[in-house]
């Protein structure tokens, strides 16, 4: 199958799984874990945190984060698009008594900080209380500015607030920027980061921040049934991952703008006006081309994409250049 839906769809390596057999584990409730508590060791000196939390899925990492900066009644400003406000089925409302107060995205992912400064309250009973900041990094696979995540800092600094940032592609920007993790994580008080989209683990996200936030956030992913017990063999992939699987990333972009770019050699794609920075590319489809069939059509051929427009494709250590050209010649006969 060449599969262009998402960067969840990796596989783990054969170095992987014989990383996994190998791993030590243990109760990981108690503590025990020897590859759980490795892998959060090995994050807290990579990204320069306090303390670390291995979290089952990034939805469970960004609740957590928010449950630790918040209490019932409070709020945090996010943006419109943000995957922690839209795509993670309220969570934050629902189990968390958290209120979320959105903001439309700029063009770009990123957040109008005036427009910030803006939606924060005043201290008054009627209004919620304005703890948190939380940005996405990549988002909708473009990179925001190291220039921007400082202007971000200050402003939150300006108005006590805190901030987090929804890193689940964290590694793609720092990738596509040519620049440490860190350079990117200093900003933020916490941070979530998935290793299970093109990193390539099997399960599991990782968050980043103080010891009292991260002690709070263990407490919650107990209470939310995220305690888990030998998963030592999927952190160990979960670290494999982040040291076996961060540089070439470089190739899923490249392999992102080699696709939009044949792409656009086909009639009725338009990827012009999307901002293309990672692994993610997104087209402007024509109204005469019917995706669902094509969508049908490709899957006879082992090929697989959402059959959405704007059309969405995503890049990942499964797709090679090869395939893009299978992928490409494949659609085109069928348009
Ligand atoms: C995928 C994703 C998540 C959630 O990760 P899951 O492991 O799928 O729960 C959070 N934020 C962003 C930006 C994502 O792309």
């Amino acid at each position: 199958m060449i599969d262009f839906r998402s960067d969840t769809v990796t596989k783990p390596t054969a170095a992987m799984r014989a990383v996994m057999n190998d791993a030590p584990v243990g109760d990981d409730v108690y503590g025990d874990d020897p590859s759980v508590n490795q892998l959060e060791q090995y994050a807290i000196e990579r990204h320069g945190f306090e303390s670390a939390l291995y979290c089952s899925s990034g939805t469970q990492a960004n609740l957590l984060a928010l449950m630790a900066h918040c209490e019932r009644g409070d709020e945090y400003i996010c943006g419109q698009q943000a995957h922690n406000y839209k795509f993670e089925g309220g969570g934050a409302a629902v189990l968390g008594s958290i209120q979320p107060q959105p903001i439309e995205n700029n063009a770009d992912g990123s957040l109008d900080l005036n427009k910030v400064v803006a939606a924060i309250k005043a201290d008054d009973f009627h209004f919620a209380k304005t703890k948190l900041l939380s940005l996405e990094n990549t988002i909708g696979g473009k990179v925001l500015p190291l220039s921007y995540l400082k202007e971000a800092r200050e402003c939150v600094d300006k108005h006590n607030l805190a901030l987090h940032l929804d890193g689940a592609r964290v590694y793609n920007a720092a990738v596509k920027l040519g620049v440490d993790i860190t350079e990117i994580t200093q900003y933020f008080d916490s941070v979530s980061i998935c290793l299970s989209k093109g990193l390539g683990a099997p399960v599991g996200s990782l968050l980043l921040g103080s010891k009292a936030l991260i002690d709070k956030a263990r407490r919650w992913r107990k209470v939310l049934g995220g305690g888990m017990r030998q998963a030592g063999m999927l952190a160990a992939a979960g670290q494999h991952a982040l040291e076996h699987h961060v540089a070439r990333l470089a190739e899923d972009h490249d392999n992102a703008a080699y696709l939009a770019e044949q792409l656009n050699t086909l009639t009725g794609f338009d990827t012009s006006t999307f901002q293309i920075d990672t692994n993610i590319v997104y087209a402007n489809v024509a109204e005469h081309i019917d995706l669902k069939a094509v969508a049908h059509a490709l899957k006879e051929q082992n090929m697989l994409f959402s059959p959405g427009k704007p059309l969405r494709l995503v890049t990942h250590l499964g797709v090679t250049k090869q395939d893009i050209d299978s992928f490409i010649a494949a659609l085109a006969a069928e348009i």
